[in-house]
C-alpha cells in the first residue's frame, strides 16, 4: 500500500466523519498517520462538495479512500419523503441511522431561501400549543445529523453553493442540545465547508437560561430569536412550561445582557392564541417587557391542529395587537404561515408514531 496508516487499537469504534469539526478531522488525519491537510481535504469534500462516501473523494489516492472507509463512515439523513406545498414550501421527512425520523423544511423566497432544521427528535419543552411538544423528547441529534439536514436540503433544492439562510426552528429546543448545536454551527460556518455566514443563521429558543448565558460567550454569533408567547409568569408558566424554572424577568435580563452585532436585534416570537394572550393589555405589557432591549417582534397567529386546545385569532385581532406595538415604536411583523397545507408550518412538525396516536 502506498500509505502507511497507523493501526488504531482493534476495538477503536468506527468514526462518524460527518460530526467532526475541521480541526478534529485534521487531528484524526494525523492520528491515522496522514498529513494534516488530508483532514482539511476530507472536510471540504464532505461539507463543501457534499460527498457522502469516501469513494466520491476522487482527489484522494484510492488506498486512502479504502482505508478511510474501513475506519468510519459519513452518515447522512436519508430522504424518506418530500412534500411540496402549494406555496412552494417543501417538507422533508428524513430518516436517521437508527431509524428515527425528523423533519426539515425549505421555505423559498421570503425573499431569502431558508432551511428550517431540527435539533432533536421530538422536544422536551412541552409548549401548550406545539405539536412537536406532544411527542416528548425522543433523543438529541448529533452535530452530524444537524449539519446533514442542511447538506441534504441544499442538494435537493439545488441551492448548494448559493447563499441561503438557516433557522434552527424545526423540531427540538437547540439550547437543550447545546453542545451538538454549537458544534453544528462551527461546522456550518467553517470557511472550508459550507461557509454559511453566522448572520444568515438564526437560533430560536424558548429560553433555556443556562444555554442562553453560554451562547452569549460563544465566538460564533448567530441571530437570536426568543419564543416569548406571554407577558406574565402566570401565563407563561402554562404556555411555555420552561418558565416555571426560568422566570420572565430572568429571561429578559439575559436578553438585555446578550451581546449583539452592530445594528442587529433580538427577535421575539409571540404565538397569538385567540382570547388567551392576544388582548390589548397583553400588547401593552409586551411593549413594557421589551423596554431597553434591541428588539423586534414576530407575531405568529396560531397554526391550529387537532389536539391543540387553542384557536387562531381573527386577522382583526392580530392587526390590533400589531398596531399597539407599532404605535409604541416596537418593530413588528406578522409571520406569514407557509406550508400549512402539508403541515410544515411552525409548531406543526410531528412525525407520526403509533405512540402519538394513542
Ligand atoms: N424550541 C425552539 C425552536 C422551535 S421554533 C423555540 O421554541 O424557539 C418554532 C416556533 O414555532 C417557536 O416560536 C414556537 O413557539 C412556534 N410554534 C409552535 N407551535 C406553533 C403553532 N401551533 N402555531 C404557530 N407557531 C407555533
Amino acid at each position: 500500500m502506498a500509505f502507511t496508516v497507523e493501526q488504531g487499537s482493534p476495538a477503536a469504534p468506527p468514526l462518524d466523519f460527518s460530526a467532526l469539526e475541521r480541526p478534529e478531522l485534521e487531528d484524526a488525519a494525523v492520528a491515522l498517520g496522514l498529513p494534516r491537510f488530508r483532514g482539511r481535504q476530507i472536510f471540504q469534500w464532505i461539507h463543501q462538495r457534499g460527498a457522502s462516501s469516501f469513494a466520491a473523494m476522487t482527489e484522494l489516492p484510492l488506498p486512502l479512500r479504502q482505508e478511510l472507509a474501513a475506519r468510519g463512515s459519513i452518515p447522512e439523513p436519508a430522504l424518506d419523503q418530500k412534500q411540496i406545498s402549494s406555496d412552494g414550501t417543501t417538507k422533508f421527512l428524513l430518516r436517521l441511522a437508527d431509524g428515527r425520523r425528523i423533519e426539515a423544511v425549505y421555505i423559498p423566497d421570503t425573499p431569502a431561501q431558508t432551511f428550517c432544521i431540527s435539533t432533536q427528535v421530538g422536544c422536551a419543552m412541552a409548549c401548550a400549543f406545539c405539536l412537536t411538544g406532544k411527542m416528548g423528547l425522543v433523543r438529541h441529534l448529533t452535530a452530524g445529523e444537524i449539519v446533514g439536514q442542511v447538506r441534504v436540503l441544499a442538494r435537493e433544492t439545488g441551492l448548494a453553493g448559493t447563499a441561503f439562510n438557516i433557522v434552527l426552528m424545526g423540531m427540538g429546543e437547540p439550547l437543550h442540545n447545546y453542545d451538538a448545536t454549537i458544534k453544528a454551527l462551527r461546522i456550518l460556518t467553517d470557511a472550508q465547508g459550507l461557509a454559511v455566514p453566522p448572520r444568515r443563521i438564526t437560533l430560536s429558543t424558548v429560553g433555556v437560561l443556562p444555554g442562553l448565558q453560554r451562547l452569549a460567550e460563544e465566538p460564533i454569533m448567530p441571530n437570536l430569536a426568543i419564543s416569548l408567547h406571554a407577558t406574565t409568569d402566570e401565563q407563561r408558566d402554562v404556555l411555555a412550561p420552561i418558565n416555571r424554572k426560568y422566570k420572565l424577568q430572568e429571561l429578559m435580563d439575559a436578553c438585555r445582557a446578550f451581546p449583539l452585532r452592530r445594528r442587529s436585534r433580538i427577535t421575539f416570537e409571540y404565538v397569538l392564541l385567540n382570547d388567551v394572550n392576544d388582548t390589548p393589555d397583553d400588547a401593552r405589557r409586551l411593549t413594557r417587557l421589551l423596554d431597553g432591549i434591541q428588539a423586534k417582534v414576530n407575531l405568529l397567529p396560531l397554526n391550529e391542529a387537532e389536539g391543540i386546545p387553542f384557536t387562531r385569532p381573527s386577522d382583526e385581532r392580530v392587526n390590533t395587537f400589531a398596531a399597539i406595538l407599532a404605535e409604541r415604536g416596537v418593530t413588528v411583523s406578522v409571520r406569514k404561515s407557509r406550508g400549512r397545507d402539508i403541515r410544515a408550518a411552525c409548531g406543526q412538525l410531528l412525525v407520526e408514531t403509533p405512540k402519538a396516536h394513542t
